[in-house]
């Protein structure tokens, strides 16, 4: 026999149900199907970006640390969802690179500065 519990599109359930009774062991334990659909809304719920914490654009190393720090706390703690604290890790991981790269450019240009007077 089939399930007697329609889904929430109205469409009736594809289960078998439990031998003597009218529902499947999803529609049998109550509360658990609509819980188990509200997980996707409550995630959504959870992602508020007034709930984190504001930061100026990083320029620095150090800045940009304070940020990933945080958001490992965010992502932790379930204020941030993981596919935004993945976007900000690899933004971060490029930042970083081009701080790198901007910072040895400066130092070069320096040097050649330095070596243009002493001729
Ligand atoms: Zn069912």
């Amino acid at each position: 026999m089939r399930c007697a519990s329609r889904k929430q599109s109205g469409e009736r359930c594809k289960a078998a149900a439990l031998r003597g009774q009218k529902r499947c062991h999803f529609h049998s334990a109550p509360g658990i199907a609509a819980a188990i659909g509200s997980v996707g809304g409550n995630r959504r719920r959870i992602f508020d970006a007034g709930n984190l914490r504001h930061f100026e654009p990083a320029h620095s190393p150090t800045e940009l640390l304070e940020i990933i720090v945080t958001t490992l706390g965010d992502v932790r703690e379930a204020r941030l969802d993981a596919k935004t604290a993945n976007s900000v890790a690899s933004l971060a991981t490029i930042g970083l690179a081009l701080m790198r790269s901007t910072s040895l450019e400066e130092r070069i240009t320096k040097l050649e500065e330095r070596d243009h007077h002493d001729r």
